[in-house]
């Protein structure tokens, strides 16, 4: 028997994307952050996410407000990745029936947290009782204010690959959550990651932005679908990523290597671009001064091969893969 494993999370997609039909009011169908649905003049951007109790998070590392916050995160985080504003989201639930009514509650009261944050109004959603682990399942609607959102598609030869924070702090506080260590800023990035909206409008009201990802399953692997999708390959310079403070303390501390986390650890929610090479420095320089992150360029799209590269070494290990 032929089993889902064996494909991989993208090879699946792939085979069942072919099974169903899209339609022609589709700007953009299965392959970015969003679907991209023109509706008269307006881009609509619709996206959705799950998050299974022990295979997405651990509710002995993780408050049930923390657990609302993160679930509604991926979502917000795909409409940012596009240049868009999140604007409503339906949201589906599974859980036992001796689950505690107060836990549920208190994983609603997180959802309502970024959703004021965001200015987000729940639109509805669905509830089943299962027998398996409790379950959260995020529809998010949002759309483009200017006249265009920016896909994964768009880099060109010669690009900058730039990214809107440091990598890898997601990743360092899910260690120091799971070992117990005191690692304030790496926890609140893992525990209430703040999905970069302004930051992704901004950005695409310039026409030097070409391509954009968010970072959910590791900067080299996201990094990949941008070059992937554009036809071209990327290579990460490493001596550009350079780890935040904490990281670098932490990753000391407790004998980690850095740049393995900010390669490929997932769930940062930062965002990665391709920009025109001339532009990449003022971009990232005049993003640093207006909003204050991490924001560095990193590396550099090429026609001359396909794939990641890191400092000009192929990068074979990928990031999350639900079935690998
Ligand atoms: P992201 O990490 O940004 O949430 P994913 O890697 O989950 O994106 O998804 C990649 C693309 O595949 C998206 O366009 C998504 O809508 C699509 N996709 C994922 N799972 C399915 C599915 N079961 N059926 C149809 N499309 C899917
Ligand atoms: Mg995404």
């Amino acid at each position: 028997m032929k089993v889902v494993g064996g494909l991989g999370e993208f090879g699946l997609i792939e085979r069942l994307s072919k099974l169903a039909p899209g339609a022609s009011e589709l700007v953009k169908g299965i392959g970015d952050d969003c679907a991209v649905i023109r509706v008269n003049d307006t881009l609509l951007l619709a996206t959705c996410d799950v998050m299974i109790e022990d295979r997405h998070f651990r509710r002995t590392t993780l408050s049930p407000q923390d657990i609302g916050w993160r679930a509604a995160t991926a979502g917000v985080s795909d409409i940012a990745a596009m240049g868009g504003s999140p604007l409503f989201c339906l949201v589906t639930l599974a859980c036992r029936a001796d689950e505690e009514i107060a836990f549920v509650e208190d994983v609603y009261r997180g959802i309502g947290q970024i959703f004021a944050e965001y200015g987000i109004a729940l639109a509805g959603g669905d509830t089943a009782r299962t027998s398996g682990p409790f379950t959260l399942d995020i529809t998010t609607v949002g759309q483009v204010s200017g006249e265009r959102c920016l896909l994964r598609e768009g880099a060109r030869p010669g690009d900058m690959l730039a990214v809107t924070g440091p990598p890898g702090l997601s990743a360092a506080g899910l260690h120091a959550l799971e070992n117990g260590h005191e690692a304030p800023a790496l926890i609140a990035a893992h525990a209430r990651p703040r999905p970069r909206v302004a930051e992704g409008q901004w950005l695409c009201y310039s026409s030097a932005v070409h391509a954009m990802i968010d970072v959910s399953d590791g900067l080299a692997q996201d990094s990949g679908h941008l070059a992937e999708e554009s036809g071209l390959g990327v290579d990460i310079e490493p001596e550009r990523l350079r780890p935040s403070p904490a990281l670098q303390n932490y990753c000391r501390e407790h004998g980690l290597d850095a740049s393995a986390l900010m390669l490929r650890g997932g769930e940062d929610y930062e965002l990665a671009f391709a920009i025109e090479a001339d532009a990449a420095e003022g971009v990232v320089t005049s993003l640093n001064e207006r909003i204050g992150l991490g924001a560095a360029v990193i590396g550099r799209f090429t026609d001359a091969w396909r794939g990641v590269r890191v400092g000009g070494e192929t990068f074979s290990e990928s990031g999350f893969d639900h079935f690998r």
